[in-house]
């Protein structure tokens, strides 16, 4: 390897060490918490993974944002977490439209 060719090397390698990390910290940002049943907010609101309220759950709830369908979703009362889409707290409020 010449001189030229070595420099060019290096300065990519560079980059790509560069995007890399910057990839590393955009994917840890999107992974979200799982809200844990002794999260303050989740006892505040009496949250349980498993909902015992016939035809109530996180998935029917007005609250419950992001993608239909997923195990785990956020949800507008726990900002940054995810609750389980059979779940259910105290703020449920029946999904319209
Ligand atoms: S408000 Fe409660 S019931 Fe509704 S999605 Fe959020 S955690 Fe589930």
């Amino acid at each position: 390897m010449n001189n030229v060719n070595r420099r060019d090397f290096l300065k990519l390698s560079g980059t790509s060490i560069i995007g890399l990390t910057l990839g590393g910290v955009a994917l840890r940002a999107n992974a979200q918490e799982q809200v844990k049943l002794d999260d303050p907010t989740a006892l505040a609101l009496k949250y349980v993974h498993d909902s015992e309220v016939e035809g109530q759950n996180c998935e029917n709830c007005q609250h419950i944002q992001g993608e239909e369908g997923k195990e785990w979703r956020p949800c507008a009362f726990f900002p940054g977490k995810v609750v389980a889409s059979k779940g259910w707290c105290a703020g449920w409020m029946k999904k319209v439209g």
